[in-house]
This record gives structure tokens, C-alpha cells and sequence, in this order.
């Protein structure tokens, strides 16, 4: 007898492992267990107050009807117009305007849909890994194939032009590029981007994806440029990702967007015209405020993410067992857990999964194991968490590795 079946497209995705995580933890702290969370992708700071009151007086104006599907105009110029700031360089080739943005649920949206306007069949992805863990689901929905970079501590988890040269195939269609990433924390300089844009010149078939959602979350005196700052020439096959769920502390109001030349603006605005039409018009008021705001208020939550930073490295330095890598963006530790993974009674080496589950029964700490992004030796923790409890975690953890 016939039964009803699961699409081939989705038989093998999997629920991201980053949330059920989170869910096992927060099962834990509901059980009365003292467990501190350190997988959560989202900054612990409240909600710009100016987004809070843009939204009180939409609602009070009764703004809550349908918006246009890319958002509203004065809305689009404004991502444009923030876009333009970061990328001095390209503005004698190229001037974004409103309408070559699509303000999206978030930046997942943004992506997803580029994967759905770009990707067909048989297409290759190329992928530095570590990756974030939806780019893979998402070219494996559209049917397409990852091609994985693998990169490690010795480039600063950064590919090389080299490796994406012997990367690149006829059937390469679109390259992800994340920095600063996620998880690692790595972030592009100008120069590596130009090397890494020479190659890509070679290949006039192939859309960048430049996921830029952590541009504002950086470290150290020399930061990274966004993709086209460093790449102008590319500009009209390359697609700026951003959004305010990490910069303005903003993830629930799911507030993202994709800049990009206006033939596959069209098409992006058509997708998501017939899947989830505009964003809220509450978000996108919201998102008018918050873009408003001065540098300062983006800056004073940037340094105290150095400050958290700084102190989770100090910590973990007390374990010789585990290498670390020191973020220059994004709010993540990158941690190579190689030599604390225990044997199991066959000597089979557990892997990081496993040692993520056992760190949160022994130590008490939810950690996020690096299999979901693409290396299985690895964990990350999130700093995105009160100094305090920061602390206490890192302490936990060190006494849990050296055990
Ligand atoms: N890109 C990266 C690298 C991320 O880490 C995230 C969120 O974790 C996103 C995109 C999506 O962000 P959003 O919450 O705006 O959908």
C-alpha cells in the first residue's frame, strides 16, 4: 500500500544541531539542573530602546498592514545608504540604491533565497569550512553539491586562492564567503579578499555570497572589509549579506537583507514574494530607528564583546590540553578539543558531539560540537553572555578539560 512520503529534497536535512542543543540545555535548567548555556547565537543585550518606541507608535498608527515585498522604500534606501558607507571603493563603479535591496526575515532568509534563485541541480557550492551550519542544508535542499575548503590553524581558518583555484570547477556556480565568521571568528583582510578576487575574476560564472552579518563585531586594530570594499570589479555578481539580529541585539525581530544588482533583485523579490511576502512592518519600523542610530551605540556593545572576549581567552589559557583560537570578530571561541577526547570501550574515539553531551553532564555547560560546522575536533563556545557567568563557565570548562 502506498503511503504518503517526505519529499526527496528534505529525506536527509537535518534540524540544525545548534538549536537542539540549546533545547537540551534549556530542558536541563527547566529540570532545575545549574547549567550555563554557551550555545546561543544571539547577543544578550536588550533591544535598542528606539526600535521599542519606532514600534509602540507604528502600532499606535495602526501601521500594520502589508508592506511592499522587498520592505518599504524609505527603508530599502537606508540599507543602501549603510551598504555604500562600507564599501568606499566601489562607489566610482557602482552606487547602491533602494532598489537592488530586499529586506528579508532575517539574514537566513536572505541566504536561503539566494541559494533558491542561484543554485540548480547538480550546481557546486563552494564552502570554506569551518561553515555556518545552514549554508550546507540549504545547498543540499536546492539540490545542489557542497565543496568543502577545509582550513585550519595554520591560514588563520582562512581559505587560500590556491585551494579555491583547485576548488573551482565547469559546475561551480557560487562561493560562500563569511567574515567575520562563524565559528571561528576569522575576518578577511583587504589584501587576502584581493588575492582570493583574483581568482574569482577567472571565473566569470561563479556569485560570491558575502555573508557580512557580523561586521561590527570586531577586534583588534586592523579589521577586515566587506567583500566588494576590497573587490569592487565584482560588484555585479556578488551579494552583500547583512542584517541587525547581531548588531542590534535584534535577533527576534528578524530584520536581514541582501543587496545585489537589480536583475537578481528581481528574482529574489519574486521568490519571496510568493513564500513569505514583505517582513513585519512592525520589524521593518524598528530597523528604520535602529539604522538611525550613532556609531557609539554599536561601538560600546562591540567593546564589551572585547572585554568578554579577552577574559574567556585569559580563562581558557589555563588548559594546556585544548588549543584556542583567538577571534578577531563575531562572539565565538573556536576550541580544538583533539587531545580531551576520551576513548570508549571499543577505543573508539569519541567525537565532538559526544564530548559536548558528556561537558554538559559533567561540567554543567552547553557547548555547540564542531561537527555541525564541518570539524569534528573542534567546539565553540558563545561569549555572548554576562561576564560573570562567562567566567564561571570558562572555569568549568578548564576544570573539565584538565580532568
Ligand atoms: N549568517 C551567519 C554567519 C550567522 O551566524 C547567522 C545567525 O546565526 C545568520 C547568518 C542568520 O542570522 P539571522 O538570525 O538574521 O537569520
Amino acid at each position: 500500500m502506498n503511503k504518503p512520503v517526505i519529499s526527496k529534497r528534505m529525506k536527509d536535512v537535518e534540524e540544525s544541531a545548534t538549536l537542539q542543543l540549546n533545547a537540551l540545555a534549556q530542558k536541563l535548567k527547566r529540570e532545575g539542573k545549574d547549567i550555563i548555556n554557551l550555545t546561543a547565537g544571539e547577543p544578550d543585550f536588550p533591544a535598542p530602546a528606539e526600535a521599542k518606541e519606532a514600534v509602540i507608535q507604528a502600532l499606535q498608527n495602526e501601521w500594520s498592514k502589508y508592506t511592499p515585498t522587498a520592505g518599504i522604500p524609505e527603508l530599502r534606501e537606508k540599507v543602501a545608504k549603510v551598504t555604500n558607507r562600507s564599501q568606499p571603493s566601489l562607489q566610482s563603479k557602482h552606487v547602491w540604491s533602494g532598489s537592488e535591496v530586499v529586506l528579508t526575515n532575517g539574514g537566513k532568509q536572505a541566504i536561503f533565497d539566494v541559494v533558491m534563485c542561484l543554485v540548480d541541480s547538480g550546481d557546486e557550492a563552494i564552502i570554506p569550512a569551518p561553515y555556518w551550519v545552514s549554508y550546507p542544508e540549504m545547498v543540499r535542499i536546492a539540490d545542489g553539491t557542497a565543496v568543502v575548503i577545509e582550513t585550519g590553524f595554520e591560514n588563520d581558518f582562512k581559505i587560500t586562492p590556491s585551494q579555491l583555484e583547485k576548488a573551482i570547477t565547469s559546475k561551480t556556480k557560487i562561493i560562500f564567503l563569511n567574515s567575520p565568521s562563524n565559528p571561528t571568528g576569522t575576518v578577511y583582510s583587504r589584501e587576502e579578499y584581493q588575492a582570493l578576487g583574483r581568482v574569482l575574476e577567472k571565473h566569470p560564472q561563479i556569485w560570491i555570497l558575502s555573508d557580512e552579518i557580523y561586521e561590527l563585531i570586531q577586534y583588534g586594530h586592523n579589521p577586515g572589509v566587506s567583500f566588494l570594499e576590497a573587490c569592487p570589479g565584482l560588484w555585479s555578481r556578488t551579494v552583500t549579506l547583512n542584517g541587525l539580529s547581531k548588531s542590534g541585539s535584534m535577533t527576534g525581530w528578524r530584520i536581514g537583507w541582501s543587496v545585489a544588482d537589480a536583475k537578481l533583485t528581481q528574482k529574489l523579490i519574486a521568490l519571496q514574494g510568493h513564500s513569505t511576502s514583505g517582513i513585519s512592518s512592525l520589524s521593518q519600523a524598528a530597523a528604520l530607528a535602529t539604522l538611525d542610530l550613532p556609531s557609539a551605540y554599536f561601538e560600546q556593545h562591540r567593546q564589551e564583546f572585547e572585554r568578554r572576549r579577552d577574559l574567556a581567552l585569559a580563562c581558557l589559557s589555563n588548559s594546556a590540553k585544548i588549543k584556542v583560537f583567538a577571534p578577531r570578530g563575531a562572539f565565538y571561541v573556536w576550541i580544538q578539543v583533539q587531545d580531551v577526547l576520551k576513548d570508549d570501550k571499543d577505543g573508539i574515539k569519541e567525537d565532538a558531539q559526544k564530548l559536548a553531551s558528556r561537558c554538559l553532564q559533567e561540567a554543567q555547560v552547553a557547548v555547540v560540537p564542531g561537527n555541525s560546522f564541518g570539524a569534528n575536533n573542534f567546539i565553540r563556545i558563545s561569549f555572548a553572555c554576562k561576564s560573570e557567568v562567562l567566567q564561571e563557565a570558562c572555569n568549568r570548562l578548564v576544570q573539565f578539560f584538565n580532568s
